[in-house]
């Protein structure tokens, strides 16, 4: 008797002990899509909704092997990659991808949170811009993130066309800038450029302090839909779609900025 096709795709992230974003708001997306979940986890935050007090950076080889472990034996349709924190996590990253000819993989360029804080090192920018993202079917940029990748300032939605037009150069397939960390009525825009075509992409707004874990799950739901067989721009519309739903179920937990919700 053949098995029945279960899909599955990796989550390359940090663990969040508050369950909003990283690995935990992966698998649940995965979960959410009927996409079997594995992980390989590069570092442990302890953070609640108030922020992160603590972030511990796993060594690479231990990245590598669960990369390994999950690919060469259950096989992956789709990858996303999130937090790396540092140099060696993602030159490391990057090797496994190409040694294991990892298809379908989304790039968020965890780097700058929402708010604007630079969250890991010059040094791990470079690497991530010269060894992961040419490595991207999409790349998922915010506002901050396409800044520092394309160098370029973003006030308006000519900005981020012009933007998503440099980090297409670093060759990646795709790119996705997106207009979460924008102010007014660009908060529900992103803008896609594949090299050929641009694309304007809006919703509806949501109006909700709780968004942490957006960009986790945007990630991993276009990951999990390619996993399912939809082309790059499906994925991310349909990811788009999966997202506001989640905005509209965040959950007002904890003191501070509570996460998406995915039920
Ligand atoms: N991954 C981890 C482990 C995090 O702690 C965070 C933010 O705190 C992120 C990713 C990015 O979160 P978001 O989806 O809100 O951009």
């Amino acid at each position: 008797m053949t098995k029945p096709k279960i899909r599955v795709a990796l989550t390359i992230a940090g663990s969040d002990s508050g369950g909003g974003a990283g690995i935990q708001a992966d698998l649940r997306t995965f979960a959410f899509h009927c996409v079997h979940g594995t992980s390989a986890i590069t570092c442990v935050t302890a953070q609640n909704t108030l922020g992160v007090t603590r972030v511990d950076a796993l060594p690479a080889a231990a990245v590598i092997a669960q990369i390994q472990a999950v690919v060469e034996d259950i096989g992956i349709q789709a990858a996303k990659t999130g937090m790396l924190l540092n140099q060696e996590i993602i030159t490391a990253v990057a090797q496994q991808v190409r040694k294991l000819e990892i298809q379908n993989l989304v790039v968020d360029p965890v780097m700058v949170s929402r708010t604007g804080a630079q969250l890991i090192d010059d040094a791990a920018v470079v690497s991530l811009r010269e060894s992961l993202i040419p490595l991207a079917t999409v790349v998922t940029p915010n506002k901050y993130e396409a800044q520092l990748l394309s160098g370029l300032e973003i006030h308006n939605i000519d900005d981020m066309r012009a933007a998503a037009g440099q980090i297409y150069q670093l060759g990646a397939k795709a790119v996705l800038v997106k207009g979460g960390g924008m102010a007014g009525n660009l908060r529900g825009v992103d803008v896609w450029f594949d090299g050929q075509h641009w694309e304007t992409l809006t919703t509806m707004q949501v109006d909700t302090d709780n968004t942490h874990g957006t960009g986790c799950t945007l990630a991993a739901a276009i990951a999990a839909h390619l996993a399912l067989g939809d082309n790059t721009l499906t994925a991310v519309r349909r990811a788009k779609e999966y997202v506001t739903t989640a905005l509209q179920y965040a959950l007002d937990i904890g003191n501070g900025q509570g996460p998406v919700g995915h039920f």
